[in-house]
């Protein structure tokens, strides 16, 4: 049995064929977790229950054992886990939201606003106009939305690659509303992080974003808050984020994972056949920070 100090892992939404770019950022969590003494988990992010499926969660984590990673214990599923959630909304001061996806959009074009971000509408509504506008959503058959009632607007974060962060932090949905209620994506994380104790969080650098407001999540929680490590994306020949639509030939469908594996280790500028050759010349610092271009 061995000691870990500390956690990471690699936490991927079961909603397709993990890509190239998916694999190399999971890669880059087992460097991370198995450089420094850690613990490694998988967590099947499967909390949007409209586009998550067994199949692809039970593919994923195929693939993942065929690119030659292990991970200890369980896999953790987040659909298992909503009783936690709700156990952390109850401690987070949060309102109820009965605004549409439009016209949060429309409210986030006023000049000086910040886009996508929450204005507010429905933050001091009079108990009069939430009883009508629950009734009104309710005889839609939807309910309303959850979000924080935060306390800052900017919250700070260490991240290994990009130093010092400030972000923006709203008042985020903690739960999702509509006819399909699904528990957020910023709370879940938070909470099953601190839950598996994982204290280093790697994952692709499109998120990075979002660890303000996870961080100040999990301050308001009194969790402690993980060492962030955002790592680069791919991008395909075009210039984009790599994603489902570049096709079947960036994932291990087409491909065999003895294959996959030298191209993942070239990426990140290595010569390596498997995992565990390469596990053995991994260095943090030599990543470079520019995506990687798939060609
Ligand atoms: N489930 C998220 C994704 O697949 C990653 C979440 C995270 O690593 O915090 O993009």
């Amino acid at each position: 049995m061995t000691d870990f100090v500390g956690a990471g892992r690699y936490a991927p939404s079961p909603s397709g064929d993990l890509h190239f770019g998916n694999l190399r950022t999971a890669v880059l969590a087992w460097l991370f977790a198995r450089t420094t003494g850690r613990a490694f988990y998988l967590r099947v992010e499967d909390i949007d229950t409209g586009r998550s499926s067994a199949e692809s969660a039970a593919q994923q984590i195929a693939d993942l054992a065929d690119l030659g990673l292990d991970w200890d214990g369980e896999v953790l599923y987040q659909s298992q886990r909503f009783e936690d959630y709700a156990a952390a909304l109850v401690k987070l001061p949060h309102y109820e939201c009965y605004c549409s996806r439009k016209e949060i959009a429309e409210a986030s074009q006023a000049p000086h606003s910040i886009p996508g971000h929450y204005p507010g509408t429905c933050r001091d509504l009079t108990e009069d106009e939430r009883m009508f506008k629950r009734a009104e959503l309710i005889g839609q058959g939807r309910v309303p939305a959850l979000r924080l009632r935060a306390g800052v607007a900017k919250w700070q974060i260490h991240d290994y690659y990009a130093g010092e962060v400030v972000g923006e932090v709203d008042d985020m949905v903690l739960r999702r509303g509509g006819s399909q209620p699904d528990w957020a994506y910023n709370l879940a994380v938070v909470v099953d992080d601190a839950y598996q104790g994982v204290d280093q969080v790697v994952r692709g650098d499109d998120l990075l974003s979002s660890a303000p407001r996870q961080a100040y999540l999990a301050h308001l929680l009194q969790l402690p808050v993980p060492e962030y490590v955002h790592v680069p994306l791919v991008m395909n020949a075009a210039g984009q984020r790599l994603s489902k639509r570049d096709g079947a030939e960036v994932t291990l469908r087409s491909m065999r994972p003895q294959e996959m594996f030298p191209r993942i280790a070239a990426s990140l500028s290595y010569g390596a056949e498997t995992s565990q050759e390469l596990l053995k010349q991994f260095r943090p610092e030599r990543l470079s920070r520019e995506p990687f271009v798939l060609k």
